[in-house]
C-alpha cells in the first residue's frame, strides 16, 4: 500500500522511534510544530477518525494511554500538552493514516 505511515511502521522509511508495541508505533514528527511533537499511529491502516469503529474502542483507549505515558516520559505531563487527530481536508489532514499528534513543551497557540 502506498502509505507513508505504513512504510514508517514497516521501517521502509526511517523515523525516530519513541514507542513501539504490537498495536501502535510512535515517532517524532519530521516537521515539528512545537518543541515536543510526536505522532502515534495504529499499526493497522485506518484512514481517519471517521473510519474507527466500535471494534477499535480498545485500540483508541490504548492510543490515549500511550500518549499519556509518552507525555510523562518527555516531561510535559504537568506543563501541559495537546492531543490532536486532524480529520479530513478542513482540519488539514495530509497523511491519510490516522495519527494522534502530541504537542507540548511550550505555550501552544490559543484555539479559543
Ligand atoms: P496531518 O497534517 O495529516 O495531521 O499530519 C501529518 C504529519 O506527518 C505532519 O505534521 C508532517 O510533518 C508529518 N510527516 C509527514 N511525512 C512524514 C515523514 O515521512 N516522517 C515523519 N516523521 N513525519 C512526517
Ligand atoms: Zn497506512
Amino acid at each position: 500500500m502506498d502509505c507513508i505511515f505504513c512504510k514508517i511502521i514497516e521501517g521502509e522509511i526511517p523515523s525516530k522511534a519513541v514507542y513501539n508495541d504490537e498495536l501502535v508505533f510512535a515517532f517524532y514528527d519530521v516537521s515539528p510544530k512545537a518543541p515536543v511533537h510526536i505522532l502515534i499511529v495504529p499499526k493497522k491502516h485506518i484512514v481517519s477518525v471517521n473510519d474507527f469503529t466500535v471494534d477499535d474502542n480498545a485500540l483508541l483507549a490504548h492510543i490515549f494511554d500511550v500518549a499519556k505515558q509518552i507525555a510523562k516520559r518527555k516531561g510535559i505531563s504537568e506543563s501541559g500538552y495537546r492531543l490532536i487527530f486532524n480529520t479530513g481536508k478542513d482540519a488539514g489532514q495530509t497523511v491519510f493514516h490516522a495519527h494522534l499528534h502530541i504537542l507540548g513543551g511550550d505555550t501552544l497557540c490559543d484555539l479559543g
